[in-house]
């Protein structure tokens, strides 16, 4: 089976290819996704929507079946955002098209500090994935990982990306995300984990 990545990220490339021959079918060939691809407006209302808005793209410009995956972080004091929203979170703020992995974090932790929510108690939240592949006959095969937390109140570390540096996981020691190691992370990460149950869907899927 070849799958077409939806994502341009060579590093989430690398983990995802890994994952899927590690765990599944050992035959399967992921191709990167195709440089002459535009880019794809995310503009669903769920994760699911706006990764098949990106499988579908890839699916249509490549004409075979697609590999796709949104995230979004879901703090319960903020009702949930920045959810779906992640990746623009302080667009309202920067203008849009710019909000950056540390304008997101500072409005992030802005927000929390304005609501009041300085217990770490109150700062509960969880990453989503939400991993799907699409075949061209518009069949799909769907997975979601969840790693729960709390935002913190100051940023830690220097791995990772996006929220790393505040998202501090139950399973974890104490330390942020942005604080381990790729493996560490991957082990108990949203990402890995619908990566992880889509491969053993996959392999299962006649
Ligand atoms: P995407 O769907 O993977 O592009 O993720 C959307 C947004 O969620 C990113 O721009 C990041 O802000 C955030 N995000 C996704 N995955 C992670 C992660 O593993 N750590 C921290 N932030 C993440």
């Amino acid at each position: 089976m070849r799958l077409v990545m939806a994502s341009a990220n060579p590093h989430k490339v690398a983990e995802i290819a890994a994952i899927l021959t590690s765990v599944g079918d050992e035959t399967l060939e992921v191709l990167p996704r195709p440089a002459d691809l535009a880019d794809v407006v995310e503009d669903g209302e769920t994760l699911l929507d706006n990764a098949r808005l990106k499988a579908v793209a890839v699916c249509e410009h490549s004409g075979a079946a697609s590999v796709a995956d949104d995230t979004g972080l879901e703090v319960d004091a903020l009702g949930g955002a920045p959810g779906v929203r992640s990746a623009r979170y302080s667009e309202d703020v920067e203008g849009e098209g710019n909000a950056t992995d540390a304008t997101n974090l500072a409005k992030l932790l802005a927000e929390l500090s304005a609501g009041g929510h300085d217990d770490v108690a109150t700062r509960t939240a969880r990453f989503r994935t939400v991993a799907l592949v699409r075949f061209l006959d518009g069949r799909e095969v769907r997975a979601d990982g969840v790693v729960e937390g709390h935002i913190a109140h100051d940023p830690t570390g220097n791995a990772g990306f996006g929220y790393d540096p505040v998202f501090i996981p139950a399973e974890g020691d104490g330390r942020s995300f942005a604080e381990m190691t790729d493996e560490e992370k991957n082990a108990i990460s949203h990402r890995g984990r619908a990566f992880r149950q889509l491969a053993t869907l996959l392999a299962a899927t006649p």
